[in-house]
């Protein structure tokens, strides 16, 4: 059926076949990558809004690769997520994170991004609980990032993983609110502590009206549902006045710092009550 398609398709095909080459090329690399531990971390701050106070970091993996650069996420992840890569690299991901985390002269948490194709894997649980052992960071201080994907499929599989998560004091957020087909349902049928509302919402803050409507609203709802609420994508501080003065809790984004390799974030003063 294979020769039938390229005498049918010639043109269409040699393109596939291009592109087909390109991927293999990069899933050999990305392998090689894995194996090499050519990935590295970057960090971005998340802060509370009400006291301007540093509370965490999210983790962003990028690959360091021999030739082409630092390449972003989104140019792998995808690929990763496809050849069932993610699994390993994900799990190196958490274990960094977590070492990080735990050298840091602060109780910053650190929020970790899961795929999905990681929720699919059984040994998922020991991993997590390996990493936090192995790191001695406090699960308390670990913030595991979902999509709401996760929560389409194996729907009862994965509520369930995710109370084992929060039993042991993991806290869990629902990442890029409002870009996917979720109804507001699944926030009160998922045990999520936070949502991270997508940064669509916030750049079109000042333009378009409806924005700070759906803001206000999805805070309204996460307090009634004693969740949190983040703003994700935060570049100007009218933006920031905005979602402070519509009561989000914790905001993201350059306005308050850049992912950074951990080596370069400025240390902040002491703050009261961190050990
Ligand atoms: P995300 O989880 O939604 O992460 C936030 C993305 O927004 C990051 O892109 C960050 O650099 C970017 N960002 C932060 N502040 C601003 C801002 O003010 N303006 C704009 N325009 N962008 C901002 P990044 O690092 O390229 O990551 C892209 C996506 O890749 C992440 O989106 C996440 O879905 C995925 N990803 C990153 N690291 C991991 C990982 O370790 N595991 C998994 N499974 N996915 C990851
Ligand atoms: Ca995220
Ligand atoms: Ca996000
Ligand atoms: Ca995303």
């Amino acid at each position: 059926s294979k020769a039938a398609g390229r005498n049918c398709f010639t043109i269409y095909d040699e393109a596939m076949s291009a592109e087909l080459e390109a991927r293999n090329m990069l899933e050999g690399d990305l392998r090689d990558a894995i194996a090499r531990c050519q990935f590295e971390l970057h960090y971005q701050p998340f802060v509370d809004v009400a006291s301007g106070q540093r509370c965490g970091f999210e983790a962003l993996v990028r690959w360091r690769h021999p030739t082409r650069g630092l390449i972003p996420p989104d140019q792998f992840i995808p690929l990763a997520e496809e050849t069932g890569l993610i699994v390993a690299l994900g799990e190196w991901v958490l274990r960094r994170a977590c070492e990080d985390a735990a050298s840091w002269p602060s109780d910053a948490r650190v929020a970790v991004n899961l795929s999905p194709v990681q929720f699919k894997e059984a040994e998922l649980f020991d991993v997590i609980c390996a990493a936090l052992g192995d790191s001695g960071l406090p699960p308390e201080r670990l913030e595991i990032e979902i999509t709401e994907s996760v929560l389409l499929e194996r729907g009862i599989e994965n509520h369930a993983f995710m109370e084992r998560l929060k039993s042991i004091g993991i806290e869990l957020a629902l990442d890029d609110f409002g870009t996917g087909y979720s109804s507001l349902s699944y926030l009160t049928a998922f045990p999520f502590d936070k949502i991270k509302i997508d940064k669509s919402f916030i750049s079109n803050l000042s333009h378009r009206p409806h924005s700070s409507a759906i803001i206000s609203s999805i805070v309204t709802l996460a307090r009634g549902l004693d969740m949190s609420v983040t703003a994700e994508g935060v570049e100007t501080s009218e933006q920031f006045e905005r979602l402070k003065g519509l009561g989000v809790n914790f905001a993201q984004g350059y306005l308050l710092g850049r992912p950074q390799p951990i080596e370069r974030i400025a240390p902040e003063p002491p703050v009261a009550g961190s050990r």
